[in-house]
């Protein structure tokens, strides 16, 4: 047979064997997307095989037949470029893959009906054989710099493996698809039986989940090659150097085979020991002694208590054997649906210590609760099963950075993980150490139990001093408020009972001077005068005392279009003598700024009323009261009064604002409605807080503290939305900002 006959055949097996691979692909269940793209390019590929035989077999074809398989042959190698191209953007999960997919499959139709065309037409009018070829050398480029990039690109081993696995297979099948593109004449054939090679791996690669060692395949081959060529070196030159030896010494050939024999048996093997040593210490890196390191880590850890010294010491002992630049240990959490929680404690490298949450559902816990065998960050992207994992699972795993995770357990249960990052090398872990690190996981298990238990008590300490302060504050703050009712008894008597007192002592007066007869117009006239005023007073008690008795059942309010600088001239205005009297400066600033506002403006009147009369009876004579407003957002405005009084203590600062709680000596009582420190019945500040919680808004008051002497005054800040609404206030205190739990009102 001639040599294009050994070829044709050759070319036919490499055929047949496309068209299995093809077959074994299509016949799959439930293909993924790569599984398609893989099964796109084996068409393809048998498409190719096919036009490459053609336009070499003019022995078997017509003419026209094998001129349409060479016109067609670069076109199809084009579509087989962008079915690889298309393949290794979804094993790179690259997003644009679609678009790729489109454009290029488009771009290499439009050629292959061109060139069809033409073919039919005239021949030769168009050079799109070299158009086709041209384009077919970009996208192979494209295909091998997107792997290159992955290889580069990728942190952890066994993402770069299967980067360089694919990278091998793009060199066969491109080799292959190469020699066809050449002048080569029936030796064109030979590039599908190459392309094979490439074809194989490419659907073993889509077939199955773990990919061989690309690195550990080529070092060994590696390893093969240079001790064959370094024995075969040593047996030359002993060869070479005896038969110069027998030239010299004239010794029979018999003799000089036989010391050759027992010489080299000899030396031989000693030596291929040393080789193999050589070898290996060369390619593999440094040994260590297991059994030692296990030993010793066991008796560091054996009475170790903290979670985070347990932690460093574990990765320490890792990072003593393997070059590692990132490990934790990651807490294992039963949560009370039924899932895990992963709580990672640093021990090398930057880690993020947001703890991740497993579902109960998720892969993942099955496998990690349920399989003793290490978990690969390479399985958690890859595998198929692990994929199903939920997303957020998934992600917070990935940005621990991690390359394998080995559980650790304790009394049966999932106790912890430990979580080691790749190798500085770039080598995947080897089964040899992976093997020692189990052992160390398991070793760790009950140093880390311990660890744990301690930690618990630690923070269940923590949670009953905590306990025990609130309850101690909560009891301080009860026996104020006690205090406070008592106390407003005898305010209450005394509040109520000085009018009364006043007004029985007038009418008894009338009384008398109506039955001598002797009143005169301008007596009566001065009694009523004197009369009026502890009416009016009563009047005042009693409806602050309604007012606040509608602060538990909750207050009415009508809301309706008004300005804050109507309200605050309305409530300043009664103060007017006072101030004058006390000669106290009251300034207003920036009223006038804030937009209308919608509110109830007399309960608005009466809550600022109570503020400005306050701040009169706590400052001394010849103070300062300063009201300011400011817009603060688009919803609310605030407003500030501020006095240079006598301020007020941090433990009373909240209780002022409950019903009948006053600061200082109740004896000092009804000393007068705007008199230095004269009290009232308590009610003032609850009143004001119930009306502006129920605009929406919030009141509270910052002071330096208590201090008669100093004057350190106090500043009471109302927040106000523009529409007042029914609900609690949205506005949030800047200190309250970085923790939501805390309280609105002051
Ligand atoms: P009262 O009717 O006694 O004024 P409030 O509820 O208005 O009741 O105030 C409660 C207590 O808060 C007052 O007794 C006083 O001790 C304290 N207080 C209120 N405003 C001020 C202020 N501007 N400066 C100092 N202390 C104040």
């Amino acid at each position: 047979m001639e040599t294009w006959g050994y070829i044709a055949i050759a070319g036919l097996a490499a055929g047949l064997i496309h068209l299995t691979l093809f077959l074994i692909l299509l016949f799959r269940r439930g293909k993924e997307a790569q599984e398609k793209a893989a099964l796109a390019y084996l068409g393809f590929s048998l498409v190719w095989v096919a036009a490459v035989a053609f336009a070499n077999l003019e022995a078997i074809f017509l003419p026209v037949v094998t001129e349409t398989g060479r016109a067609l042959t670069p076109a199809l190698a084009l579509t087989l470029s962008v079915g690889y191209l298309t393949c290794i953007a979804l094993f790179l999960e690259y997003p644009f893959w679609p678009l790729l997919a489109t454009a290029g499959y488009t771009w290499a139709a439009v050629l292959l009906a061109a060139t069809l065309f033409f073919q039919v037409l005239s021949p030769q009018a168009i050079p799109l054989e070299q158009v086709a070829g041209f384009s077919w050398a970009a996208l192979t480029l494209a295909a091998v710099g997107l792997l290159g990039y992955g290889l580069f690109t990728s942190r952890l081993a066994f993402h770069r493996n299967r980067a360089l696995y694919w990278l091998l297979t793009a060199s066969a099948t491109t080799a292959g698809q190469a020699l066809t593109l050449l002048p080569l004449g029936p030796l064109q054939l030979v590039g599908p039986l190459i392309h094979l090679a490439g074809a194989i791996a490419l659907a073993r690669g889509v077939l199955t989940f773990w990919l061989p060692n690309v690195k550990g395949a080529l070092r060994a081959i590696l390893r093969f090659l240079f001790l064959f060529l370094t024995t075969a070196a040593l047996l030359l030159g002993a060869v070479l150097s005896l038969e110069q030896l027998t030239s010299l010494l004239a010794l029979p050939s018999e003799t000089v085979v036989v010391l050759l024999a027992l010489g080299l048996a000899l030396v031989y093997l000693p030596l291929y020991q040393f080789l193999v040593r050589l070898v290996d210490r060369l390619l593999t890196g440094i040994g260590f002694d297991p059994a030692q390191v296990l030993r010793d880590y066991s008796q560091t850890i054996s009475t170790m208590m903290d979670l985070e010294q347990l932690a460093r010491t574990v990765v320490q002992t890792v990072a003593q054997i393997l070059e590692i630049q990132r490990g934790a240990l990651l807490i294992a959490n039963e949560t009370e649906r039924g899932g895990l929680t992963l709580r990672p404690v640093p021990a090398l490298g930057e880690i993020p210590i947001e703890p991740i949450e497993v579902e109960p559902i998720s892969p993942l816990l099955v496998r990690l609760k349920e399989e003793d065998r290490p978990l690969f960050q390479y399985e958690v992207e890859m595998h198929p099963v692990l994929r199903a994992a939920p997303q957020r699972e998934r992600e917070g795993l990935r940005a621990l950075g991690m390359e394998i995770y080995l559980p650790i357990r304790a009394e049966g249960g999932l106790a912890g993980l430990l979580a080691l990052g790749p190798q500085k090398t770039g080598e995947p872990y080897s089964p040899r150490i992976v093997e020692f690190l189990m052992t160390l996981a398991h070793q760790t298990g009950v140093a880390l139990q311990n660890a744990r238990l301690v930690a618990g008590l630690q923070e269940l300490n923590e949670q009953m001093r905590r306990l025990n302060e609130d309850l101690r504050s909560a009891y301080e703050r009860l026996e104020r408020l006690d205090r406070a009712k008592t106390d407003f008894l005898n305010i209450a008597s005394h509040e109520l009972r000085t009018p009364l007192t006043q007004i029985r002592g007038y009418t008894d007066i009338l009384n008398e001077l109506a039955h001598t007869g002797t009143l005169t117009q301008d007596q009566i006239a001065r009694i009523t005068e004197n009369l009026s005023r502890p009416v009016r007073r009563l009047e005042r008690i009693i409806n602050a005392m309604m007012d606040a008795s509608l602060l538990e059942t909750g207050m009415s309010f009508r809301f309706a279009p008004t300005t804050l600088a109507g309200v605050m001239r309305m409530a300043i205005e009664p103060w007017q003598e006072a101030l004058k009297e006390r000669r106290i400066t009251l300034t207003t600033r920036g009223l006038e700024d804030i937009p209308p506002i919608r509110a109830d403006m007399d309960r608005l009147i009466q809550a600022f009323s109570n503020l400005i009369s306050n701040a009169i009876k706590f400052t001394p004579d010849g103070g300062r009261i300063t009201i300011e407003a400011r817009p603060l957002d688009e919803e609310y405005f605030e407003v500030t009064v501020s006095d240079t009084g006598i301020g007020i203590s941090p433990i009373d600062r909240e209780l002022i604002f409950e019903k009948f709680y006053r600061v200082g000596n109740i004896d000092l009582h009804s000393s007068g409605d705007y008199k230095f420190k004269g009290g009232g019945p308590g009610l003032g500040l609850p009143i004001a807080r119930g009306v502006i919680e129920g605009h929406g808004g919030c009141i509270w008051v910052e002071s330096p503290g208590y201090d008669e002497e100093r004057c350190p005054g106090s500043t009471f800040h109302v927040v106000l939305p523009y529409h007042a609404y029914r609900g609690p206030c949205r506005w949030k205190r800047p200190e309250e900002r970085g923790n939501d739990t805390g309280q609105q009102s002051g």
